[in-house]
């Protein structure tokens, strides 16, 4: 049912565009508009009905999952089945997602229908997950409880002589173990110095007193992401990482507190990185302060520096400041929140104060 609302939400595209329908062929776009969860299908949605495409390996299952369109199934390229439906739904101007399609694929496309018009629509289904439904928002709190449940486990394991890799693994463990299907991505765990780096490979680095251990990890469920990032102090780390993680913290509460309909990115991000330029680190916060998190780990809209995108109600976000200092480590806090009327909720429950083991 939600998927043909989601689709009915299109329309409006269609009439702006004057197309007479739209092909959607970026993966999880299709996802969100038919409830397919398969590696491989295309749909075209019009005004009155839709047409889903799919190989043969997902003919039964296109079944059990897409409802309400009708569903073919083809061998060898997309061209001819695609091509065949534009001429019995009658379709002479056809959208197309033009940062999915690549030049290749389009003069393919096009070679198939010579007397379709090919129209790039901009990306209308991306712009549609920006809000989130209720059943949407119910996935994301599921996957964000899988993380705060592995995170409350990973803090019983840590001890000296453990590597990156193994706190790693224990995560993926905890993870599953708390209800996880999988991971979002793959888990950054960094001790020490690593922490400089924002985005770390976990590597055979020993756990030694006195380091920060930096983790950024998150559960999926449903198919939903989650996104979550804690440092925390592993015996007596060096004082300056314990006055770089009040001042994220601090940055953090700022970030959040400025989150509510109708701001746009840049305000936001700008909110936060002033907590953090006040205290001289301006430089050692390199990154965008958040992104949004659906049906794929990074999503519009986005708290981005300077960042235009206005953010609507149901938008789920990630508020994530960073100081990273190299030679002696770094601290990011991330969590993500749920825009609502007047303002956003935190949807984890885990710590955000400096836990010290
Ligand atoms: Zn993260
Ligand atoms: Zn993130």
């Amino acid at each position: 049912m939600a998927h043909t609302v989601r689709r009915s939400a299109l329309i409006p595209t269609l009439d702006e565009r004057s197309v007479d329908a739209i092909l959607i062929t970026r993966l999880p776009n299709v996802r969100y508009l038919t409830g397919f969860t398969g590696s491989n299908a295309q749909l075209i949605v019009t005004a009155g009905t839709s047409v889903f495409f799919t190989d043969g390996r997902y003919t039964e299952q296109s079944r059990h999952e897409v409802s309400d369109a009708e569903l073919v199934t083809y061998l060898g390229v997309f061209g001819e089945p695609l091509a065949e439906a534009c001429e019995r739904l009658g379709i002479e101007r056809l959208g197309f997602e033009a940062h999915d399609v690549t030049v290749d694929g389009l003069e393919k496309l096009k070679a198939a229908s010579p007397d379709v018009e090919f129209v790039p629509v901009g990306d209308p289904v991306g712009r549609l997950r920006w809000v989130k439904d209720p059943e949407e928002l119910e996935m994301l709190r599921e996957a964000q409880a899988c993380s705060d449940r592995a995170f409350e486990d990973i803090l019983d394991i840590l001890a000296v002589g453990m590597t990156e890799r193994q706190v790693s693994l224990h995560l993926e463990q905890a993870l599953r173990r708390g209800g996880a299907d999988a991971l979002s991505f793959e888990s950054i765990v960094a001790f020490g110095e690593q922490a400089a780096e924002p985005h770390h490979q976990p590597s055979h680095r020993v756990l030694e007193e006195g380091d920060v251990i930096k983790l950024d990890f998150g559960g999926l469920f449903g198919g939903y992401h989650a996104d979550m990032t804690r440092t925390i102090a592993f015996g007596s780390p060096p004082p300056e990482l314990r006055k770089i993680h009040d001042i994220v913290r601090e940055a953090q509460q700022a970030g959040i507190d400025a989150v509510r309909p109708g701001v746009t990115g840049g305000e936001v991000d700008a909110a936060a990185r002033k907590v953090i330029e006040d205290a001289g680190y301006g430089p050692r916060f390199s990154h965008g302060l958040g992104h949004g998190v659906g049906l794929e780990i990074h999503e519009g809209p986005n708290f981005a520096r300077a960042g235009e995108d206005v953010i609507p109600v149901g938008a789920v976000m990630t508020v994530e400041p960073g100081i990273y200092v190299p030679g002696l480590g770094g601290v990011r806090i991330e969590d993500m929140v749920e825009v609502v009327e007047g303002g956003c909720r935190v949807i984890g429950t885990s710590i955000r104060e400096l836990v010290e083991l």
